[in-house]
This record gives C-alpha cells, structure tokens and sequence, in this order.
C-alpha cells in the first residue's frame, strides 16, 4: 500500500503531535506516524505527566506529615498502590485520548507502526509506503543504560520507575540529574530508604551552585542519602538484593532490592535509517539542525530530543511549531538561549537563562542579587521551608541574563523571568512591577530591589 502526504511527522511525542497539528492547522496534509498505541511519546505516557501524578501524591504525604508542626494530625498515610498507580494510568489515559480526538478533528492521519527512511522521499512502515514531499523527525531518546550492568529486573530505568511496581525497602538511584532526584522524592515520600550516587560534585549539575545546594540539603533533611563525587564501579546481585561497589567521595557498598538507572538519554537518530534520506546523523545519535529546525537535507527537519540538550518537552514543542511553520512556507526560527528547565522535586528547582557559573566561562560581565525565602512571609505562612530567588544581570545595563529559583513551586514562578528574558527586561522593570503581597512572586521584585539598594524587606 501507499499512501502520500505533504508532511510526514514521524514520532507523536510533544513535539511531534504540535508539528503535525499546527501544519494541519495551517493547511497542510499530514500523516503523524507513531509505534505506540497512544499519541504523547514518553513525555505523556511514561515521563512528565505520571511523574506529576505521582509527585503530587508525594508532595501530599509530605505536606500531611508537615502539619503536624501546626496541630494538624492526619495519621499515618495508607497507602493503596494499586489505586495510585490506576489514577496515574487514569490522568495518562485521558490526555492520550484527548490528543486522539485532536488529532481526528484536524483530519491528520495516525499510523500505527515504525517508520524507517527509504530513499529521499520516502518512508516504510511495516508494509506501507508513504511518499512525502517535507518529513519531520521526531524520534526522541531513551534512556541511557550504564555498560557492563547485569540484566535484572530489580534495576530500572525511568520507564520502569514510574510503573510503580512495589516500594522497595531500600533503593539506589545512580544519576543526580532531575529524573534521578524527581524518583527519589517519589519514592522517599511512599516510605522508601533512598540513596543517590552522583558521579559530579553537584546534583543538578547544570543548575546555580547556592540553589542546587539548597536542594541538595532540603532533601538531605527529608531523609534521602546523597553521595556525590561518586561512581559506582561494579555492581552484583543475589537473593538478597543489587550490590553496588563505589568510588570517590563515597567509597564503599550499598546494598538495595532496586536501583534506578538515571545517567541521562540518548537520541534515537541512528534507528530510522536516516542515510536512506541522505540526513546527517552523529555517532551519539543526534540529528544536527539550523535555527529553523532543518536538517542537512532541506526539506527534512528534525524537532526534539533528537536534536540533543536540552531534552525537554517544552523545547520539542516550539521546534515543532518552527518546523510546521517552515514546512508550510512561513518565516520562523527558535531562539534555544531561553528554554527554562525545572526539577519537580520538593522544593522544586527552577532556572532559566545564564547562572554566573556561565557568564563568567563566557567572559559576559555579570552579577548576581538574590532574596532568602526565610524572609517571604508568604513562604512562612504557607509552611515553606528553605528557597532562594536568584538573578543574574549585567552590572552596567542592569539587563536580565538569567534567573534561578528553589523552594516551592519554583516551576511556575520562573514563567514571569522567562518572559522578563524574553521581553528584555531590566531590573528596574522588574522591582518597578507591583508584585501582590503576600505572595512567592515577591521575592522575584525584592532581589531585583536588593541590588538596586531600595529594598526595605530585609
Ligand atoms: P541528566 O543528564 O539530567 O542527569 C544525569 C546525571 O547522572 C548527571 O548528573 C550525571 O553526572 C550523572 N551520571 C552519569 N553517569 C553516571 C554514573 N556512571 N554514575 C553516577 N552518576 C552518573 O539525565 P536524567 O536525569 O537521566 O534526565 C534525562 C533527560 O530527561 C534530561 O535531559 C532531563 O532534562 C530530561 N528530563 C527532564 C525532566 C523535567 O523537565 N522535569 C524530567 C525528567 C527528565
């Protein structure tokens, strides 16, 4: 059979479902092409939205527990995990389904299957043909599986992580990165002894030094073992459980009845025969694009993980739109400086934008003002414990650079320094905005107050 389409988006993932409905949306006829049952790729099926579920579940447990400190006894939680797991599969469900009728309504036509490239315009799924003029690969990445580790089905990756399968008594989790630290504030809120064994000196890496610091500790707090500056070196496993052998800062054994493997992802690029299409693809499995997400072949983009870092959702999501755009013949492109990345942990970790870590390896002139979360009332009246609110911005022009912040609900306040980065906002924008009282978003107008010199909350 064969069948031709104007564009063909291999991969329903958050960005490959935006691309196909935003080129539907501008006209064009589109075939989504996709191997699982569901449309939303890991993103929806085994990655941001159950782990949402099941870290509000465990912010919930945390909180209940909390409120003992104010007279609010809840008791011991009871925890049915057949039942969480099923809400979690609930929630999943819907929004798959709700994509389903998106797509139905936008007349874009689902196959069921794997695509592999055959020739420069064409692809093979099973035993059908698609003929396209443009194609967009949005194959996405899996996770990274550390070499020389025995298979066992007590070691998992995020995938089998989020499947909930038991609560162990003890886990392991190699990897410090935001899986590895979201599982972990799953797992210790259901009652778990969790050890994290991060090879580099910080957790989050990536994230500013003070704040991932402030996280490191809170979780510290909350009972979760944090080995940094530690590699394993060799793992064994018996009856009685994985045995992982360290080196570094930690040296010596730990002994758990699961361990999750969260070492970072690797793009899928080298699994769709892209040479078929003459489309460039590295050895890591990235897929190299220009700013309008084109691949070396013109009329073949790429979108997504598949791409390289930052694999985030959000980031798929706009390159998806860019694609579609293009593809229909319209002027577009992605501006990659500003993808903000958040760890949904308990206090959450958010940034966006240069840390000062960065600026300086850039040789940007920059400075940093913040404001404690000790001194928000709103965070003491809302039973919030340690945050910061950070800024960096240039000491002459007084230009945002970047913003990182922790504590609780870290992820949504970033959207207002995201679009105060986006708009080219000054600190005088920022403390010069009338911020409610009391709220979280203050701290964001007292750091920029702070460096200006007329703050009078601290
Ligand atoms: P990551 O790259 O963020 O973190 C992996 C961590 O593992 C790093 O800190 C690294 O130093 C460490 N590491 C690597 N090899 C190691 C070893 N042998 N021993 C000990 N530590 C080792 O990767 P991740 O946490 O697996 O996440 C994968 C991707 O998915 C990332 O791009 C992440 O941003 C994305 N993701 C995002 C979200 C979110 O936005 N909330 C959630 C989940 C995943």
């Amino acid at each position: 059979m064969t069948q031709s389409a104007q564009l063909v988006v291999i991969g329903a993932g958050p960005g490959g479902y935006a691309c196909a409905f935003r080129a539907a949306d501008l006209g064009m006829d589109v075939v989504l092409v996709e191997p699982r049952a569901q449309l939303g790729g890991v993103c929806l099926n085994e990655g941001c939205i159950p782990s949402k579920a099941l870290l509000h579940g465990a912010e919930i447990i945390k909180e209940a527990h909390h409120m003992r400190e104010w007279g609010l006894d809840f008791g011991q939680p009871n925890i049915d995990l057949d039942k969480l797991r099923g809400k979690k599969e609930e929630i999943v469900s819907s929004l798959t389904q709700g994509l389903s009728g998106l797509a139905r309504r936008r007349k874009v036509r689902v196959l069921n299957g794997y695509a592999r490239f055959t020739g420069a315009n064409q692809l093979q799924i099973a035993d059908e043909t698609i003929s396209f003029e443009n194609a967009v690969i949005s194959v996405g990445s899996e996770p990274v599986v550390l070499p020389g580790w025995p298979e066992d089905e007590r070691i998992w990756n995020s995938t089998g992580a989020l499947e909930l399968r038991t609560i162990p008594d003890q886990l392991v989790i190699v990897g410090g990165g935001i899986i590895g630290l979201e599982m972990a504030t799953v797992y210790a809120a259901l009652g778990s002894e969790v050890s994290i064994v991060e090879m580099s000196h910080q957790i989050a890496g990536t994230a500013d030094a003070e704040c991932a610091k402030i996280l490191h500790q809170t979780l510290e707090d909350q009972g979760i073992t944090i080995h940094t500056g530690t590699r394993v070196v060799s793992v064994s496993t018996s009856q009685e459980g994985v045995e992982l052998t360290c080196e570094g800062s930690f040296g010596g054994s730990l002994t758990a009845d699961n361990v999750i493997q969260a070492v970072g992802r690797r793009a899928n690029g080298l699994k769709i025969s892209a040479e078929s299409a003459g489309v460039h693809v590295l050895e890591n499995g990235i897929i190299p694009v220009d700013e309008e997400c084109r691949t070396n072949q013109p009329h073949i983009f790429a979108i997504g993980d598949v791409t390289g870092n930052p694999m985030l959702a959000h980031r798929a999501t706009h390159q998806g739109h860019v694609a579609a755009e293009v593809a229909a013949g319209h002027s577009a492109a992605l501006d990659s400086q500003l993808i903000p990345s958040v760890a949904y942990t308990q206090p959450e970790l958010a940034w966006v934008g240069l840390t000062l870590r960065e600026a300086k390896e850039k040789q940007i002139a920059a400075k940093e003002t913040s404001f404690p979360w000790a001194a928000s009332g709103r965070n003491l009246a809302s039973g919030g414990g340690a945050g910061l609110t950070k800024l960096v911005y240039c000491p002459e022009t007084h230009l945002l650079l970047g913003a990182s912040i922790v504590g609780k609900g870290a992820g949504e306040l970033l959207a207002e320094l995201v679009l105060a980065l986006e708009m080219g906002a000054t600190l005088e924008d920022i403390a010069l905005t009338v911020h409610a009282h009391p709220t979280l978003s203050e701290t964001i107008a007292f750091s920029a107050e702070r460096a200006l010199g007329t703050l009078t909350d601290l």
